[in-house]
C-alpha cells in the first residue's frame, strides 16, 4: 500500500484522493490497511447523518436536485462528497464523463472546494459494489469530508443494497403517473426516512405526495416527512436542504438496512473466501451439497 498515497490524500490532495478510492474500488487498497496505518481522527461521533443515500428512478430529477442540495449545503460551509452510483442521467454522458461536467456546472470556486464529486460505474466492478461504496464513504470521512451523498438509482438489488450502507436513505420520486403507488416500490419506500416527490412544477406532484402519505398511513409504518421541490424553478429547494441535512433516523428502516448490510457482508465472506474454489468444483462434481458449501463457506 502507498503510504505517501495515502498522507497526501489526507492533506486534501485530490489527486491523491481520486486515486486512493480508485485504488479502493479495484481491491487494491484495503481501508482496514489504512486504518492501521494511519492516525484517524474519532471524535467526531454525533447522533447526525454522516451519508444520506438519494435514490429514485432514472429521469425524475435526482442528479438536477443533488447539484442544487450540494451548492446550498457547501453554500454554508460544509464539506460534502457525492458518491454518483452509475449516474443515470444523459446529461452527465454517464460515469466517466461525469466528473468533469457536473462539477463544471458550479461556477463558485469558494463552493468547488467544499463538493468533491466521484462517479462509480458498478458495471466495471469485479467486486461487491455496496461494501465497495461502504469503504469508500469511510475514506471520504478520513480525509475530511463531513457528509458524503450516496447517488444511485431505486432499482436492483445492488442499487438498494448502497443505499441501505448510508445512515439514512431519501427516495425521489415524479409526480403521478396515475398507478397509484406500485407495489415494486413498496420495499424502497419501506427504507425511506424521507421522500422528495420532485417536478412539483408539473401536475400530478402533488396527487402524488398524498398517495404516498395515504400509502405511509395504510400501514407502511411510521410516516417519513414527504417534501415537494421543482429542481428546475428552485422551489422547495432550501426547505428541503435543511430538513435533510437534520434528518433524524426514523427507526422505521433500521432492520430492514441492516437486513441489506448482513446480506452484503455475508456475500463477500463467501466470494473472498480461499475456499471457494475447491468447494465450486466439490460443488461441480457433486461430492457436498450446498448446505454443507454454505456451512464451510459463510462459517469462517
Ligand atoms: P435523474 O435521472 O433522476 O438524475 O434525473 P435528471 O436530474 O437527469 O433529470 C431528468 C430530466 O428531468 C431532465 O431533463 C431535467 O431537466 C428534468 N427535471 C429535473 N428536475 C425537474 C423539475 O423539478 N421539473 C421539471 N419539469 N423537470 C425537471
Amino acid at each position: 500500500m502507498n503510504l505517501e498515497l495515502i498522507n497526501d490524500a489526507i492533506n486534501g490532495d485530490r489527486r491523491s484522493l481520486a486515486r486512493t478510492l480508485s485504488g479502493i474500488e479495484n481491491g487494491s487498497i484495503s481501508i482496514e490497511q489504512v486504518k492501521q496505518s494511519v492516525s484517524v481522527n474519532n471524535d467526531t461521533e454525533s447522533s447526525n447523518w454522516r451519508s444520506l443515500a438519494i435514490t429514485g428512478a432514472p429521469g425524475v430529477g435526482k442528479s438536477c436536485l443533488i447539484d442544487k442540495l450540494l451548492s446550498i449545503w457547501a453554500g454554508s460551509g460544509l464539506k460534502i462528497a457525492l458518491l454518483a452510483i452509475d449516474p443515470s442521467s444523459p446529461r452527465t454522458g454517464g460515469a466517466l464523463l461525469g466528473d468533469r461536467v457536473r462539477i463544471s456546472s458550479i461556477d463558485d470556486d469558494a463552493l468547488k472546494e467544499n463538493i468533491y464529486i466521484r462517479s462509480i460505474a458498478t458495471r466495471k466492478s469485479s467486486g461487491n459494489v455496496p461494501l465497495i461504496v461502504a469503504d469508500m464513504i469511510e475514506f471520504l470521512h478520513i480525509t475530511g469530508w463531513e457528509r458524503v451523498i450516496i447517488e444511485t438509482v431505486g432499482s436492483g438489488q445492488s442499487e438498494v443494497r448502497c443505499a441501505a450502507i448510508a445512515d439514512r436513505i431519501v427516495v425521489v420520486e415524479g409526480p403521478a403517473r396515475g398507478d397509484g403507488v406500485q407495489a415494486e416500490k413498496a420495499g424502497l419506500l419501506e427504507l425511506a426516512d424521507a421522500v422528495i416527490v420532485n417536478k412539483s412544477d408539473l401536475s400530478g406532484a402533488e396527487k402524488h405526495a398524498e398517495e404516498l402519505l395515504e400509502s405511509f398511513e395504510l400501514g407502511l409504518g411510521d410516516t417519513p416527512p414527504v417534501l415537494l421541490t421543482s429542481a428546475l424553478n428552485e422551489t422547495g429547494i432550501i426547505e428541503a436542504a435543511s430538513v435533510l441535512l437534520d434528518l433524524p433516523d426514523s427507526g422505521r428502516s433500521v432492520r430492514a438496512r441492516w437486513r441489506e448490510r448482513l446480506l452484503a457482508h455475508y456475500e463477500r465472506k463467501i466470494l473472498e473466501s480461499p475456499d471457494l474454489d475447491k468447494i465450486l468444483s466439490s460443488l461441480a462434481i457433486g461430492s457436498i451439497s450446498i448446505d454443507e458449501a454454505i456451512r464451510t463457506l459463510g462459517g469462517q
